[in-house]
């Protein structure tokens, strides 16, 4: 018999079409002052929301920025002490959401998620902080939403190059959770759903950008990739995104995009189990060549070298991913990883 422990923290997830009516009721069960959070391009979102709130909104500060940047994180925790807030409503990505969890890291104070893209950080206790070019992630019960309103409608906005590859993203979570060594059985159904989830609805979310189906379908898939990210540990896939990203300064979404199916690759002969749940989620044949081709379908980017990769990085790289080691399948050897790189660099079909 397998063994294994699973763990449920309590939260409340609402989901559903115009759900967003409910933030008001739900952020008062909560706290009574609270402060909106977005990026800049989301302030009209934020301002929205802090309107719907009325009286109990005491403000919105719109400089979440994508890593974290530990002095955004700083002014950010500052605007909260200043205007006394004792809760935060993140309206947007990963990057506001990270933002939340950064405030709520240093006061514990709760966080109310509104998740407009599909990267499925709203349900882990996951954050991240960058500083002098460095991020640093780790795990604190703290900084989970304690409650994740996910409205498709605020998801329309989202442009077709930014919502496929949150949910390649989203995919990623799901992909690594089935290989996880502190994996269980409830978070492999979770997993395999998210990716059929996943891999039904973002050819339509890229193709009919009004499809509000779909784009609910997305979340729940988001959704359970969130809860896979949060209950497991990562292997050699989110090593190699995290350290592209952080140090060749990537677009987060998009490196995981490329980087997918290579990692899978690396890894099928040693989980062959998680490649059959896999392949089969995407109704494919196989894993690594199902999510390269999910990932040419939704018009994503394939190959390092067209996301500003530079050529002269890929030895950098793979040192950097020898570095502190990690729970993997495939043992991690550097000349193998140095490959897989190479063959993400030029966008090869992965093997
Ligand atoms: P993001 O939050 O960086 O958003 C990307 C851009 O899209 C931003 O400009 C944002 O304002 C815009 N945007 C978001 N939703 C929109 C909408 N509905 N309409 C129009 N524009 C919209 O992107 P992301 O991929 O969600 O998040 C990436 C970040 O999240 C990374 O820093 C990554 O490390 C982090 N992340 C963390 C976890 C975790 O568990 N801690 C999980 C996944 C990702």
């Amino acid at each position: 018999m397998r063994e294994f422990l699973y763990e449920q923290p309590a939260r409340r997830v609402i989901f559903g079409i115009g759900t967003l009516s409910r933030l008001p009721d739900e952020v008062k069960r909560l706290g009574q002052r609270a402060l909106v959070l977005s990026t800049p391009e989301q302030r009209q979102d934020a301002e929205n929301v802090s309107r719907q709130l009325g009286k109990i909104s005491v403000g919105v500060f719109a400089n979440a920025a994508m890593h974290v940047p530990i002095d955004t994180a700083r002014a950010a925790r500052a605007k909260a002490r200043e205007l006394g807030a004792d809760v935060y409503v993140a309206v947007g990505g990963g990057s506001t959401i990270g933002l939340g969890k950064a405030i709520a890291l240093e006061t514990s104070n709760p966080i109310v998620a509104v998740p407009t893209t599909f990267a499925g950080s709203e349900m882990t206790p996951i954050y991240g902080l960058t500083e002098r070019g460095v991020k640093r992630t780790a795990r604190d019960n703290r900084v989970l939403p304690k409650t994740v309103i996910y409205d498709p409608t605020l998801t329309l906005t989202l442009p077709a190059r930014i919502a496929g590859p949150s949910g390649m993203n989203a995919l990623a979570h799901c992909v690594e959770a089935l290989y996880a060594p502190d994996g269980n059985p409830v978070i492999s159904l979770m997993a395999t759903e998210g990716i059929r989830a996943l891999a039904r609805s973002l050819p339509i979310v890229v193709c009919e950008p009004t499809n509000l189906e779909a784009r609910g379908d997305a979340l729940y898939g988001a959704w359970l990739a969130g809860i896979s990210l949060g209950a497991t540990s990562m292997s050699l896939h989110h090593k190699l995104c995290h350290t592209l990203g952080g140090t060749f300064n990537l677009a987060h979404a998009d490196v995981h995009t490329v980087v997918l199916p290579h990692a899978t690759a690396y890894n099928s002969d040693a989980a062959p189990e998680a490649m059959r749940a896999i392949a089969d989620a995407l109704g494919a044949k196989d894993a690594a060549q199902g999510i390269y081709d999910l990932a040419a379908r939704i018009g994503a980017p394939r190959a390092l070298k067209d996301i500003g990769m530079p050529a002269d990085g890929l030895d950098k790289a793979a040192d950097l991913a020898m570095q502190n080691p990690y729970d993997n399948p495939s043992p991690l050897e550097r000349s193998a990883i140095r490959q897989l790189l190479e063959n993400a660099y030029h966008g090869t079909c992965p093997t």
